[in-house]
C-alpha cells in the first residue's frame, strides 16, 4: 500500500461490530474497505463462541430497556436462523419478593409479549425450565458464536476490500475526507467516511483528531468446566441458559457420560491482561452455584478444561457509543459494546449505515428508534453542550470536552 487508495467508506476493526456494519453496507450496495490489525476477523474480544443474546429486563434506565428490546429483535432477524435458540431463564433476586402479576405488567409495558418474556412462579419455572425458582423465561434467548458470525459477514464479496495485519494509528483531515496512517506515519488509505469500530483502541484513534472518549477496559474470563459422569452436580446442571449474577449455557452431555458446561464471567474493572487466572475460574464456580441454586455443591467437581478471556470496552453510562461523531464530519463510531456485543452490533449496523448513507431517518423509525434513543447512543452525549437533537435525529456537540458520567457497573 504505497499510494493511498481512496475509498468511499473505510471500517477500522473487523470484530463483530465492524463486520456487521460492513456487511450491512455491502447489502445496501455500497463498496466497503475494512482494515484490521490482526490477520483475520474477530481475533480480539469477538473471538467468543458463546455470547448470549436476550432483551434486558432487569433494573436499568428505561432507555437501556427499550434499546435492548429493539437490538434483540434486530439481532434475531440477522442471526435467528443460525444461532442456538435454547431459551434463557432469569431467576428473581433471592432477597426480593417475586410478584408475578407486577413483573408481568412490567414486561407488558416494555412491549415484551409472552413470546419473548414470561413471568413464572417457581412451579411453572420447574416445569418449563427445570429450575425451581421464580423468574422470567425468555424463550427466544439464544447464544451466538461471534467469531463465526464475523467470518461469515466478511466472506469474499466483489465490493469488499480487506486489509489484514494493518494497524491504523492516526487520522487526519484531508480534502478527500480523512487520511489514515500507520505507525510509520505512512498514509495508507483515504476515505470519504470512516467508521471506527476498534473497541478500546477507538479511544486512541479519535484522540489523534482531538476527541476524548471516556472508555475503559473490563477484563472477563469465561470458564469451560467438565463434570464427571455420576457426580452429584449432574442432577443440577441446566438444560437451558441462565442469566443473573453471571450466566451459564445449557450443559452438554458428552459421549463418555461427562458434561461440558460454560459459565461466566469474571469482571475485572480497569484491567486488560489476557492471562488465564485461577481466581477467575474460582469466581465462576461461585457464580455457577448461585445460578443453579446449589450452594452446597462441591467446587472441586467443576474442573476447568478451557477458557475464553476477553477485554470488554465500556463507557461510564453502560450504553454503547454508536453514531456519527458530529464534531468531526465523516467519522462514525461503534464502540463500548460492553457485554452485549451481539445485540449492539446488530443495532449499530442499522444505525451507522443509515447515517453513513444519509438515509431518510423515517426508515430508522420503523425499527422503533426514536430521537431520544439515537441521542442516548450518540458520541455527542459525552461532550459539553450536546443538548440539541436535530429534527433528522442527528445530534450536535459544541466542543470535545468530555463529561465523565458515573454510572452503574457494566455487567
Ligand atoms: C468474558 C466475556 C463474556 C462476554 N459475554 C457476552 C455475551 O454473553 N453476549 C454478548 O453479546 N457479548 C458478550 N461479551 C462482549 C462481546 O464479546 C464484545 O462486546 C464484542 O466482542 C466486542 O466487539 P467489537 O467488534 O466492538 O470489538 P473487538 O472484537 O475487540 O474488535 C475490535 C477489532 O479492532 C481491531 N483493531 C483495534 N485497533 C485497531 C487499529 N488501530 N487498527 C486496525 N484494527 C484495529 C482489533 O484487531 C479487533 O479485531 C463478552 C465479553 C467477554 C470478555
Amino acid at each position: 500500500m504505497t499510494k493511498p487508495q481512496h475509498h468511499a467508506v473505510v471500517v477500522i476493526g473487523a470484530g463483530i461490530a465492524g463486520a456487521t456494519i460492513a456487511n450491512e453496507l455491502l447489502e445496501r450496495g455500497q463498496a466497503v474497505c475494512i482494515i484490521d490489525a490482526a490477520s483475520s476477523p474477530a481475533t480480539a474480544c469477538s473471538n467468543h463462541a458463546h455470547a448470549i443474546a436476550h432483551p434486558h429486563i432487569g433494573k436499568g434506565s428505561p432507555r437501556l430497556l427499550r434499546l435492548t428490546r429493539i437490538a434483540f429483535l434486530l439481532a434475531e432477524s440477522r442471526w435467528g436462523a443460525t444461532w442456538n435458540q435454547h431459551g434463557i431463564f432469569q431467576p428473581s433476586k433471592k432477597d426480593r419478593i417475586f410478584d408475578q402479576a407486577e413483573v408481568s405488567r412490567r414486561l407488558c409495558e416494555l412491549h415484551l409479549d409472552d413470546g419473548i418474556a414470561m413471568a413464572l412462579n417457581s412451579n411453572e419455572a420447574e416445569a418449563l425450565c427445570g429450575v425451581k425458582h421464580s423468574g422470567v423465561w425468555l424463550p427466544r434467548g439464544a447464544s451466538l458464536d461471534l467469531s463465526k458470525a464475523a467470518q461469515e459477514l466478511l466472506k469474499p464479496h466483489p465490493n469488499l476490500r480487506c486489509y489484514w495485519d494493518t494497524r491504523i494509528t492516526r487520522l487526519e483531515k484531508c480534502n478527500l475526507g480523512w487520511m489514515l496512517f500507520n505507525s510509520e506515519n505512512v498514509a495508507l488509505v483515504s476515505a470519504s467516511k470512516v467508521v471506527i469500530a476498534a473497541a478500546m483502541e477507538s479511544k486512541a484513534l479519535v484522540g489523534t483528531i482531538n476527541v476524548r472518549l471516556p472508555l475503559r477496559p473490563v477484563r472477563g474470563q469465561l470458564s469451560i468446566f467438565s463434570i464427571s459422569a455420576n457426580d452429584p452436580w449432574i442432577q443440577k446442571l441446566p438444560r437451558i441458559a441462565i442469566t443473573g449474577d453471571g450466566y451459564c449455557l445449557p450443559a452438554e452431555r458428552l459421549n463418555d457420560g461427562s458434561y461440558r458446561w460454560i459459565v461466566g464471567s469474571s469482571f475485572d474493572e480497569g484491567e486488560d491482561d489476557l492471562q488465564a487466572r485461577d481466581s477467575s475460574d474460582e469466581f465462576n464456580r461461585i457464580q455457577a452455584k448461585g445460578l443453579v441454586n446449589y450452594g452446597e455443591g462441591n467446587s472441586d467437581s467443576l474442573k476447568r478444561v478451557g477458557n475464553f478471556i476477553g477485554i470488554r470496552c465500556v463507557a461510564g453510562d453502560r450504553l454503547p457509543i454508536i453514531g456519527a461523531l458530529t464534531q468531526r464530519p465523516g467519522i462514525f463510531l461503534a464502540t463500548a459494546l460492553g457485554s452485549r456485543g451481539a445485540l449492539w452490533s446488530a443495532l449499530a449496523a442499522k444505525l451507522i449505515s443509515a447515517q453513513v448513507l444519509d438515509d431518510d431517518f423515517a426508515l430508522l423509525a420503523r425499527f422503533g428508534f426514536a430521537a431520544d434513543l439515537v441521542a442516548a447512543l450518540a458520541p455527542a452525549r459525552f461532550f459539553a453542550g450536546a443538548l440539541a437533537v436535530a429534527p433528522a435525529l442527528g445530534t450536535f456537540a459544541s466542543n470535545s470536552k468530555p463529561i465523565l458520567p458515573s454510572g452503574p457497573k457494566a455487567k
